[in-house]
């Protein structure tokens, strides 16, 4: 089968025939259909991600069809439609018990595996990793079960795909983790794949405003088509005076989806008393965040962490599945561009360069 393969860290990835290995215990087999081009896959690929081993398939973001199933696989069958999720769940540790599985204690043991430790690709005798357990940036891939959530087969795959994690994420920080109702307040910083999802998740739960901020016109012209209500150009004016300005006290919610501690303080000055301060996407680890104790306890705000939109993948993909079909959740606009495997590092270039709201891989 055809993947992009990453050699080493910082340099372009390369298209190879690599060998996949049937599905073991629990796993199952995907035929790929399109693979978003994910910011964290951009982090993995040009460096500023440490830790990644290679060679590795990247992609943490797709949907195919499932070919064949592993032993002990129950609840899928082959030909099912599937999105992939990057985060599996076990069904039974505490987490996943008390409703919260993007917190599942049963991950894979090493960053680059599945969960028993090994991995299904390889090229001629040496094993390659794939990233986030699904790997998405190849023509088949092999995967958790759990990692494989069945949706209806009149959803279009190459839409479904952004499900499995830009739309999530972004989606879910809004309805899930922060819970925001009608009428209240938001802004949004950075408005990328994800931090556009949080601005429609926005528009799905009414609230109001919802304030993107961002350095790059291009990308506050797609949050204006994605339902925000006022722009925020932080390279013209000072977020936070503008933020006070247009809600009168702060914002209730703040998502800060910009992996930089400046945009933390932002983020938390741009805040309302008893507000909060989401942090969503994949901030570098070892970026500082800090605040003034005094504020916080005074005045209740809040600050607190968004993995996945707090997902609990499946139920909320196919509730995603509805909400597009029923033309209140946007996907078609956020594909701006599509590419063959053998372009993904140009798809990567047009990401680090802010051209896209999201590109997409089609096989
Ligand atoms: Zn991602
Ligand atoms: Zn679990």
């Amino acid at each position: 089968m055809q993947a992009a393969v990453l050699f080493e860290q910082g340099q372009p990835m390369r298209t190879e025939e690599i060998e996949l290995a049937p599905p073991q215990y629990g796993e199952v087999r995907v035929r790929m259909v399109a693979g978003g081009i994910c910011h964290s896959c951009l982090h993995a690929a040009d460096g500023s991600w440490t830790g990644i081993p290679v060679p590795i398939v990247l992609g943490d973001e797709g949907a195919g069809v499932v070919e064949e199933l592993g032993p002990g696989v129950h609840d899928l069958q082959v030909g099912d439609h599937v999105i992939l999720s990057w985060a599996p769940t076990c069904g039974s540790c505490y987490y996943c018990a008390t409703g919260r599985p993007v917190l599942c204690e049963r991950g894979a043991p090493q960053a680059g595996t599945l969960l028993d430790g090994t991995t299904r690709i390889s090229l001629g005798d040496q094993p390659v990793y794939q990233f986030a357990n699904v790997a998405t940036y190849a023509s088949h891939s092999v995967v958790p079960a759990s990692c494989a959530i069945p949706i209806r087969k009149d959803m279009p795959l190459d839409k479904a795909a952004l499900i499995g994690c830009s739309v999530m994420t972004g989606v879910g920080s809004v309805i899930n983790t922060a819970g925001v109702r009608p009428g209240e307040s938001m802004a949004v910083f950075g408005v990328g794949g994800i931090g556009l999802n949080a601005i429609q998740g926005g528009g799905l739960v009414s609230a109001h405003p919802i304030i993107a901020v961002d350095v790059n016109p291009q990308k506050l012209e797609y949050a204006q088509s994605l339902g925000a209500s006022h722009l925020v150009d932080a390279s013209r004016e000072d977020p936070v005076t503008a933020i006070q300005r247009i809600t009168g006290r702060g914002a209730e919610y703040t998502f800060v989806a910009v992996g930089e501690s400046s945009v933390f303080a932002q983020g938390r000055e741009a805040l309302a008393p008893g507000g909060t301060c989401v942090l969503i996407g994949a901030p570098p680890s070892d970026q500082d965040f800090t605040f003034k104790a005094g504020l916080l306890g005074r005045e209740e705000r809040v600050i607190r962490g968004s993995t996945y939109g707090s997902a609990r993948t499946r139920a909320d993909f196919p509730r995603m599945v509805e909400l597009y079909l029923a033309g209140k959740l946007k996907i078609d606009e956020l594909i701006t561009d599509r590419y063959g495997l053998d372009e993904a590092n140009e798809a990567f270039r047009a990401l680090a360069a802010g051209e896209v709201a999201r590109g997409l891989i089609v096989f």
